[in-house]
């Protein structure tokens, strides 16, 4: 039996963003407790947001190598970033929800630690000896999001010659674009 959520269930899976952008655009405009609701879940002070340390330098520091496991059981190592921004304390409004210039996702900032994150420093390029018979000349390039997909172990990764099947090399905390989240944004 169809529970009375289920159509409006696939409606928001099936809106695309902008869609839902608007509504939520327009129900914060015209109903009151939308809006105290929005505000809570999408804007944070300042100090409430987690970003390590000088992270808007770019460097690497706060990045360490994640070995090619055989203790897969990290659980040791996981603590509570309790020191995690010992910056100045401010409440200036901010998004809460930002875009990771290294792992290329969306991430809660108030939720970021220096585990957060997992990527690869350099880029993935098609292995030519995977693909024997393939002429670019007449095949087109091997370096296609299908070809991504379909044989994800052909790509291999500059920084640690992992494949995309497997972890990336890097973990650190996510590091927000500052610079424009959402025209990066694929939709
Ligand atoms: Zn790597
Ligand atoms: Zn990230």
């Amino acid at each position: 039996m169809q529970s009375a959520s289920e159509p409006l269930d696939q409606a928001f899976a099936a809106a695309p963003r902008w869609v839902l952008h608007d509504i939520l655009k327009e129900l914060f405009r015209e109903v009151g407790p939308a809006r105290e609701i929005i505000t809570k879940k999408l804007v944070i002070t300042e100090d409430q947001a987690q970003c390590g340390e000088n992270n808007s330098s770019g460097e690497g520091d706060t990045s360490e190598d994640l070995e090619t496991s055989d203790d897969s059981d990290a659980s040791s190592e996981e603590q509570e970033v309790t020191s995690a921004a010992p910056k100045t304390s401010s409440k200036r409004l901010r998004p809460r929800y930002a875009w990771c210039i290294n792992c290329e996702k969306d991430f809660d900032t108030t939720e970021n630690t220096k585990k957060s994150c997992r990527y690869h420093p350099e880029y993935c390029e098609a292995d030519s000896d995977e693909f024997p018979d393939h002429d670019e000349r007449c095949h087109g390039p091997m370096d296609t999001p299908e070809n991504r997909e379909n044989f994800p172990d052909r790509f291999v990764f500059e920084c640690c010659d992992r494949t995309l099947e497997e972890e990336p090399c890097k973990v650190g905390w996510h590091v927000e674009d500052t610079e424009g989240p959402i025209k990066r944004r694929k939709i």
